[in-house]
């Protein structure tokens, strides 16, 4: 074969090879958005396609949830001039290699890890759903990153606004995050962590699925991040 097939035979190769990579989600760009300088907050929704999170008595994902009430505060944010950067903007998650599920979530956190550690002073808030057995357990319940004083003042001012705003009857207090939540172990930024409501008790559920309730959340979030820093 001349050197020329070789070269153009090569050429094909790589083309399909490139665009196999693409189709597999490997070019993915992590999907966060830069709004304004001087970024004062990382917004993250937690989970993502193919990972949904919790799943409600009727279905509904936690994901979807999540994304809902980040994009709205995102919104809030803007209008108070808050600079800030989000994680996701769209129903997917940020992994960027693998096939498996259980492959594209360890990229997609260890993707959220690098956002993270690359801009490690800036505090990170992450929204996610609640879930647990009993259904009758609901309540929004704000946490922090242990011994962490920024993160921890910022939980009380936020738990302390949900409990006069929207649930006078939680008892709930704010607590340290895990250990275990693999995230917020691999990070050293100031991080709250705010479980929104439980999906598995039906009544907060049908609250959280409304785009007023939804709002009502991301005002208060906005309200309190912009008036701290
Ligand atoms: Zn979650």
């Amino acid at each position: 074969m001349s050197s020329k097939r070789i070269h153009g035979i090569v050429s094909v190769m790589m083309i399909c090879v490139a665009f196999t990579l693409i189709i597999c989600g490997y070019s993915r760009v992590i999907g966060r958005k830069v709004s304004g300088e001087n970024i004062r907050y990382i917004i993250d929704a937690g989970h993502g396609i193919p990972d949904g999170g919790a799943v409600g008595v009727d279905g509904t994902t936690e994901q979807e949830l999540n994304l809902a009430i980040a994009l709205k505060l995102s919104t809030q944010l803007d209008q108070r001039s808050v600079a800030h950067m989000m994680t996701r903007t769209d129903e997917n998650s940020i992994y960027s290699e693998g096939e498996t599920i259980h492959a594209k979530k360890v990229s997609d956190v260890k993707n959220r890890i690098s956002i993270a550690n690359e801009n490690s002073s800036i505090p990170l808030v992450s929204i996610h759903m609640n879930s647990y057995p009993n259904s009758s357990v609901h309540g929004i319940q704000v946490f922090y990153s242990d011994g962490n004083t920024q993160a921890k003042d910022l939980a009380d001012l936020l738990q302390n606004s949900f409990n006069t705003a929207v649930q006078p009857e939680n008892t709930k207090v704010t607590k340290a995050i895990s250990k275990n939540v693999y995230l917020f172990s691999h990070v050293s930024n100031p991080s709250v962590l705010i479980e929104c409501g439980f999906v598995s008790n039906s009544d907060e559920l049908n609250k959280l699925k409304t785009e007023e309730y939804q709002q009502q959340l991301a005002n208060l979030i906005a309200d309190v991040l912009a008036s701290c820093g």
